[in-house]
């Protein structure tokens, strides 16, 4: 067995063989033609001709990944309108009597090569965007057919990189997977990836053409390939990919129903998600929005503290393709259980009552004014939350939406764009915040329960300790308590009120939820639509459970 690593775009299993994707390779001359007037008509026709294929691919990428993932064939499209490429282009046909196809060829390496070297990263991408549609251009010129490289049978598709023409013509009937050895997590491949909800391995150093044809699985969760697997990982692996295909089947169902009980009481359900790569969950399983974006996991998956740019990116990306759904991204919740040796923080004695989250924020206030900065620039581009975690009191929330202020006002005096739309909100995961609640609640647009935290702090149980799992009760009398008393009092103060930690996907306890008046769950995403069967089948006309009238009241 080999196994061979990248980065995962999709968190999902693809399981059978590989197919390597390989382009026709052809080398341009660079002869001179007597009459440049066939060639300047030949790459019009050509340019005509591509343009008209791209707004077929728009049309099919609409259907397949939304608006906001086709968007890019609109671009090549435009870029064929481009006066400046396309005078550049005739020139060398008029001037240097080249070939169409040369011309095309320099012509959309050096615009391809302006966009690499621009300052902003998503510039940047774009560069490998022209090239497609140039690549476009050249086959049409050379008269080259690229329909069969797919082959006829399902496969994991391996190709040295796949531009986004390329995934969207891919017959999505033979495609388990992409495994690519180039292409950025910001490439529209990656995007096309994630809307289409398809298990996708890049920057795999390792791929080999030796792979054709063998047996493989590529397993998103653990960023790897594994090529001819041993038994047990096939059988372990299979076991996962059909729990993967019956929340399919599911989704199929569900897909689209309101999130309704029987006697017309809605409740918003949303995702937990910890970055770009977990938006195709969002959307495969019909999240109304993200109730919680840990955004911790941007700076655990980075070698150094992350620029504002970077981050910028990541919330950025999940924003502009979720949007118009609400995403709330929970400001950096490190400490305790998630360490960074970047972060340089003390070792503790008692780390979950420790230097964590926003104590960590508002010490160091330069680290956090970076994600707040990144966070208000993305805000133009979606339907932004902020939710700050680990609040024990008021001066908290005070402090922290003075510094966000302060970033708005550093943003206004460098015209750099925010929404003035973004609603605030706080995690109540501490028993101080619940008894604070009243208070609390007219600071803020909205709670959400961290009832894994709450669980910890209000039973004196070590969460992360497996030897105190016999003393452990997640329906606990106390929390339940706990978290009818947040709705109250968030309630009384026209606050609304989430629940995202483990307990809002507990489905023994949705009809309490309900009944207490829950607002929104938000549960990892494969438990949306079960989440929503349990919803649907309750009547809260019918008399509470016997649970509800013992541990809540
Ligand atoms: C919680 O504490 O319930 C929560 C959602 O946050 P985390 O699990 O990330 O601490
Ligand atoms: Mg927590």
């Amino acid at each position: 067995m080999q196994v061979a690593t990248g980065t995962s775009i999709v968190n999902r299993i693809a399981i059978g063989r590989i197919r390597v994707y390989k382009r026709p390779e052809y080398k341009i001359g660079e002869e001179i033609v007597a009459d440049p007037v066939p060639e300047l008509k030949r790459f019009e026709d050509a340019r005509v001709k591509v343009q008209a294929q791209q707004n077929v691919l728009y049309e099919k990428a609409v259907k397949a990944a939304g608006e906001d993932s086709a968007a890019i064939f609109q671009f090549h499209a435009m870029m064929l309108d481009d006066d400046d490429l396309l005078d550049s282009i005739k020139s060398i046909i008029v001037e240097q009597k080249h070939t169409a196809e040369y011309a095309a060829q320099r012509g959309f390496e050096n615009t391809a090569q302006m966009f690499s070297e621009m300052d902003d990263p998503y510039f940047q991408a774009r560069s490998a965007d022209v090239m497609d549609v140039g690549n476009d251009i050249i086959e049409c010129l050379l008269g080259l057919d690229t329909s069969s490289l797919q082959g006829t049978e399902p496969s994991i598709l391996v190709a040295e990189d796949l531009a986004p023409s390329e995934t969207v013509k891919l017959d999505k009937n033979l495609l388990l997977g992409m495994i690519t050895r180039e292409g950025s997590s910001n490439s529209h491949t990656a995007i096309l990836a994630r809307s289409m909800n398809l298990p996708a391995l890049i920057q795999c150093k390792d791929i080999d053409d030796s792979w054709d044809g063998k047996f493989a699985i590529l397993d998103g969760y653990n960023s790897c390939v594994y090529i001819e697997p041993t038994q047990d990982l096939v059988d372990s692996l299979t076991r996962r990919h059909e729990q993967e295909l019956a929340q399919d089947a599911l989704l199929e169902h569900l897909k689209g129903l309101p999130n309704t009980t029987i006697d017309g009481t809605t409740v918003r359900v949303y995702a937990n998600i910890g970055g770009p790569q977990d938006i195709g969950n969002v959307t495969a399983n019909d999240a109304e929005g993200v109730g919680l974006f840990r955004s911790e996991f941007v700076y655990l998956n980075s070698k150094a503290d992350p620029a504002e740019e970077e981050q910028f990116q990541a919330y950025k990306r999940v924003l502009e393709t979720l949007a118009p759904k609400l995403v709330i991204i929970r400001t950096c919740d490190i400490g305790a259980d998630k360490t960074i040796d970047y972060m340089n923080l003390d070792k503790e004695t008692n780390p979950a009552l420790g230097f964590r989250a926003v104590r960590i924020c508002l010490t160091r206030k330069d680290f956090f004014k970076r994600q707040l900065r990144a966070l208000l620039r993305a805000s133009v581009y979606g339907n932004l939350g902020i939710m700050f975690p680990m609040i024990i009191s008021l001066r908290e929330v005070k402090e922290c939406k003075d510094i966000l202020a302060e970033c708005r006002r550093e943003l206004e005096n460098e015209g750099k764009p925010y929404s003035d739309k973004i609603q605030i909100g706080i995690m109540v995961e501490t028993p101080a915040a619940v008894l604070c609640a009243d208070e609390l609640a007219q600071e803020v647009d909205f709670f959400s329960l961290g009832t894994n935290d709450l669980t910890q702090y209000t039973c004196a149980i070590d969460r992360q300790n497996a030897k105190l799992e016999a003393f452990s009760d997640p329906h606990h009398p106390a929390v339940l308590r706990e978290i009818r008393m947040t709705v109250e009092a968030g309630h009384r103060h026209n606050c609304w009120v989430g629940i995202c930690g483990e307990l809002g996907a507990d489905l023994s306890l949705t009809e309490t939820f309900l009944r207490m008046g829950v607002d929104e769950l938000s549960v990892n995403p494969k438990s949306v639509l079960p989440l929503r069967k349990q919803i649907r089948s309750i009547d809260l006309r019918k008399p509470a459970g016997e649970g509800l009238t013992q541990n809540t009241q």
